[in-house]
C-alpha cells in the first residue's frame, strides 16, 4: 500500500471511529450519490498493480455495499429516475445510482447476477471501441507487458531508456512511472509509444481489448433487462479536452448511434472518459448538453446536491475504489463528509 493510501485510510478511520462524521453528515450528505465502478473481479483474478487495482472491486464487496445502502434507507434508482428527481426537486428519500464504466466482460459475469439478485437498477457506460476491439487500453497493455518482461526498453524524451522489471517491486515502480508518463502525453504521441511497445514485446492490442470487453450479444441481453441503463462513453475512450471540437462531437454522436443501432435503445446519458478536470471541463460540458443528452457524469468526487439540477452535464460521482473495500469507508463516503471536507480545504487553500 502506498503512503498516500495509508494516510487516507488513517484519516478516514479517525473520522469513522470518532463518530465525527455523524456530526457533519447533515451538512454534507446532499440528496443522493452516484457510485462509480469499473471492474468487478474475484480477488484471485485481481491486478497485481496498484493503479489498475484501484479500478477493481470484488463481487462480495459489491454485494455488501448493496446490502448496506438498502439498510441505510437509500433508494437505488436508475439514471432516468435520478434525472426526474433532480428536475422536480423531489428529495424525500436519498438515492443511489450504480454506474459501471467502459463495458467490461466482468460486469456481465460478476456484477449483473448481483444486481439481478437484489433487483436493483444499474448503468453501464459503454465505450463502443472496447466492445469492437478498436480502443487502445494503453494502461492494460502497459500492465501486460511489464508483467511478462524482465526488462523494458523504451525511448523516453528522445533518449533510449532501459528499466529492470524482474521483481514485483520493480514492476510496480516502473508501471507507476510509465503510467503517468503516458497519461500526461498528447494522444498521438501516447499511441505511438504504446504501439512501439506492443510491437517490440509481441502484444496484440486488439486481442487484449476484446478479451476484457463485453460482446454485443451480452450488451443486448443487458439492454433488454428492465434493470439496466446503457449509457454513452464515447468510441475511443480519449481525454476529450485534448481533442478538437469536431472530434469531441464525433466521439459522442458515433457512440450513441452505434448503441442505438445495435441495441435499439436511446443511450441518452453520457459519461466523460477519465472525467477529471484535465479530461473534461466547461467546453465539453456545453458540447454534450448541446447534443441533447439528458445527463453527463464526471469523476469529480462529490455527492449529489439539490443544486446539481442546474449542473446536469457535470455530475460528480463517488468511486468504489479497490483500495477502500471496507463497508466503513462506504458509509463514510455516502455521508459526503470526507469529500466535502476535502473540497472546503481546497477552496480555503486557493484563497
Ligand atoms: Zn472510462
Amino acid at each position: 500500500m502506498s503512503t498516500k493510501t495509508l494516510i487516507a485510510h488513517t484519516l478516514l478511520d479517525v473520522l469513522y471511529y470518532s463518530n465525527a462524521y455523524r456530526l457533519l453528515e447533515d451538512k454534507y450528505q446532499g440528496v443522493g450519490v452516484i457510485l462509480t465502478l469499473h471492474h468487478v473481479v474475484k480477488a484471485s483474478d485481481s491486478s497485481p498493480f496498484r493503479i489498475n487495482r484501484l479500478l477493481e472491486i470484488t463481487p462480495e464487496f459489491l454485494e455488501q455495499t448493496i446490502q448496506q445502502v438498502i439498510a441505510l434507507g437509500y433508494e437505488i434508482v436508475s439514471l432516468d429516475e435520478m434525472h426526474q428527481r433532480l428536475l422536480n426537486q423531489q428529495f424525500e428519500h436519498r438515492f443511489i445510482c450504480f454506474t459501471l464504466d467502459d463495458g467490461y466482460i466482468d460486469n456481465y459475469q460478476n456484477a449483473f447476477p448481483i444486481f439481478k439478485k437484489y433487483n436493483v437498477p444499474f448503468t453501464i457506460y459503454v465505450t463502443t471501441g472496447i466492445t469492437e476491439g478498436t480502443a487502445i487500453l494503453w494502461w492494460r497493455c502497459l500492465e501486460k507487458i511489464i508483467l511478462k518482461e524482465n526488462q523494458i526498453e523504451l525511448e523516453m524524451n528522445g533518449k533510449d531508456e532501459c528499466f529492470e522489471t524482474k521483481s514485483l517491486t520493480q514492476k510496480q515502480g516502473v508501471f507507476n512511472q510509465l503510467y503517468w508518463y503516458l497519461r500526461n502525453m498528447a494522444l498521438k504521441q501516447q499511441h505511438t509509444v504504446i504501439f512501439a511497445l506492443a510491437e517490440k514485446y509481441h502484444l496484440s492490442i486488439e486481442e487484449l481489448c476484446l478479451n476484457c470487453a463485453m460482446s454485443w450479444e451480452m450488451l443486448k441481453e443487458l439492454a433488454q433487462s428492465p434493470l439496466a441503463t446503457i449509457g454513452t462513453h464515447t468510441v475511443n475512450h480519449l481525454a476529450l479536452a485534448k481533442l478538437p471540437i469536431a472530434d469531441v462531437k464525433n466521439e459522442a454522436i458515433l457512440c450513441r448511434d452505434k448503441l442505438s443501432q445495435h441495441l435499439q435503445i436511446d443511450a441518452n446519458h453520457f459519461c466523460y472518459p477519465y472525467g477529471d478536470e484535465a479530461s473534461a471541463s466547461n467546453r465539453e460540458f456545453n458540447i454534450i448538453e448541446d447534443l441533447g443528452f439528458k445527463t453527463a457524469t464526471t469523476t469529480r468526487k462529490q455527492v449529489i446536491r439539490a443544486e446539481h439540477s442546474k449542473q446536469l452535464f457535470e455530475l460528480p460521482r463517488i468511486p468504489l475504489n479497490g483500495h477502500y473495500q471496507q463497508q466503513r469507508y462506504v458509509r463514510l463516503l455516502l455521508s459526503g463528509v470526507p469529500t466535502g471536507l476535502w473540497e472546503s480545504t481546497k477552496r480555503f487553500l486557493k484563497r
